[in-house]
């Protein structure tokens, strides 16, 4: 059985994401995340700096937004008219709103701006340009069953 990270193995890492410095998130207070390697289940920078690492070892790294939520896209904001939404939403700067394209895709969109009649919306994702600092260590690793691959997942 293989003792590093390969592509098809259970991967059951800890992880803290910290921005300029800031803590973003940590599994520190929770559970580890699972997923499977080689699959894209986590963003392909992280993915990367996976491979080879063995249980228990620890890894500081950066990544470039291009390795994690892309690159932030100034085109990708649009103004829209207040009365256009439910009169349930609050239309405040920050707030984040599930919205339906055409196609019926579901897109997220954060409200950067607003005033009387409009608002504008952002629609990169929040991490967007961002360039994002893991420390982390592997806490499991296996090889993933035959059904796991199947669906996709760990189980
Ligand atoms: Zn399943």
């Amino acid at each position: 059985m293989a003792d590093s990270v390969q592509d098809h193995m259970v991967v059951k890492l800890d992880y803290t994401l910290m921005i300029e410095g800031e803590i973003m998130e940590s599994t520190a207070d929770g559970e580890p995340i699972e997923f499977i390697q080689g699959t894209g289940q986590i963003i392909p920078g992280l993915e990367d700096a996976l491979y080879g690492m063995k249980v228990g070892e620890k890894k500081t790294i950066e990544i470039q937004p291009e390795k994690a939520y892309g690159i932030y896209d100034p085109d990708s904001q649009e103004a829209a008219k207040k009365d256009e939404f439910s009169e349930e939403i609050p239309l405040d700067v920050g707030t984040f709103l599930d919205l339906r394209d055409d196609e019926g895709e579901v897109l997220s969109a954060q409200i950067i701006a607003a005033d009387e009649d409009t608002v504008t919306l952002d629609f990169n994702h929040p991490l967007a340009g961002k360039v994002l600092t893991f420390e982390i260590t592997i806490s499991a690793l296996r090889p993933a069953t035959p059904e796991e691959l199947d669906h996709g997942h760990a189980h």
